[in-house]
């Protein structure tokens, strides 16, 4: 979620409480619970502060007060009006929240909050006002029949709340893990796989019993491209490239292993390659108007009768430079 989202979902849920405080505020009133009243009067004030330090980018010591505020006065309207109000409930949906203000505050690169102890406190007022409520009677006596209304009402406020919250986070974490593993194993520009990933699925194919193929595919004469057309247009090359490696293999895997150079590894062997080879000659890559012609090289080495993984390697590396040395163009098996 960018901070502009963030800032204006919070800017909405900010507003939504401050009216909630009002129509409370105006309950308390009717049911003469005159404490709860007066102290509406600061909570209002606190939410109202709240919209400017959203609009000033503070929204970690927003979160950190307003939800403070929030719990003590949920606790103090337990403690006046009793439990079957269910306002304590509002103390649960405070822990979620503080520990997605740790993770904001992360995220923001400003000073870290300790959740656990704000969560500490905030069972410590949940426990006091529950407590005291279940063992005194509530200072203001209200119709019974309200208060099933404001418990269901809190109750689906509370578990709204609890599950929005749980969402956005498992969300997040998704996000981000999905991001990280892009990153870890995919070549930025070209987006194909990275060496490191494909080292390890070479591993795996190597000691799985079917017989893979290796192939790896140089680009001809690239420095000339670069030279002749610029080095965005070499990048451009390069993608185009890759995405005719990933659609005419598409059943295998296809990495950058280096700069201008690929490798496939693939349970298929000189066939699909010399097709790749085929498709790419004869797509040539467009750029500002030009038509530029690219040719491949390519060594094919399969798995059979090597010792280790790095031989096997050497074997497709060795044969591509055959290629390299014998006219270009060409797949060598
Ligand atoms: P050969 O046919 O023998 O492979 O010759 P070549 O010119 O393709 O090979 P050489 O190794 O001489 O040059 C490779 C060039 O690839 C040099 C380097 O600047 C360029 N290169 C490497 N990575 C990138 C890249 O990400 N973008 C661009 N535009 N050029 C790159
Ligand atoms: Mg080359
Ligand atoms: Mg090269």
């Amino acid at each position: 979620m960018v901070m502009h989202d963030l800032k204006k979902l919070t800017r909405l849920i900010n507003t939504i409480i401050l009216v909630m405080v009002f129509c409370l505020m105006g309950f308390f009133a009717i049911s003469k619970a005159t404490f709860m009243v007066w102290f509406s009067i600061p909570t209002a004030l606190v939410y109202i502060l709240g919209f400017f330090l959203i609009q000033n980018d503070r929204l970690d010591v927003y979160l950190r007060m307003v939800y403070g505020w929030l719990t003590l006065y949920m606790s103090l309207a337990t403690v006046c009006l009793g439990y079957e109000f269910g306002f304590h409930l509002y103390c649960m949906s405070m822990i979620p929240i503080i520990f997605y203000t740790e993770y904001m505050a992360y995220k923001l690169g400003r000073k870290r909050v300790p959740a656990i102890v704000y969560s500490g406190l905030v069972i410590i007022c949940y426990l006091l006002s529950t407590g005291y409520s279940s063992y005194f009677s509530p200072i203001y006596s209200v119709d019974g029949k309200i208060s099933m209304l404001f418990w269901l009402v809190n109750s689906v406020i509370v578990l709204g709340f609890v599950t929005f919250y749980s969402y956005i986070m498992i969300d997040m974490t998704i996000k981000s893990d999905k991001l990280l593993t892009e990153r870890a194993n995919k070549d930025y520009l070209t987006k194909l796989y990275n060496r490191n990933y494909t080292m390890d699925k070479i591993k795996d194919a190597f000691a799985d019993g079917q017989l893979y193929y290796i192939a790896m595919i140089d680009i001809d004469n690239f420095k000339r491209i670069n030279d002749t057309y610029g080095h965005s247009a070499g990048d451009v090359v390069l993608k185009k490239v890759a995405s005719v490696m990933e659609t005419v293999c598409s059943d295998s895997t296809v990495a950058r292993w280096g700069g201008e150079e690929f490798l496939i590894l693939s349970l298929t062997g000189s066939e699909l390659i010399e097709k790749l080879r085929d498709e790419i000659e004869n797509t040539p890559v467009e750029f500002e108007d030009q038509k530029i012609k690219v040719t491949v090289t390519a060594g094919v080495s399969s798995r059979e009768g090597f010792g280790s993984v790095d031989k096997w390697i050497i074997a497709a590396d060795e044969k591509l430079y055959y290629g390299k040395n014998n006219g270009k163009n060409r797949v060598v098996t």
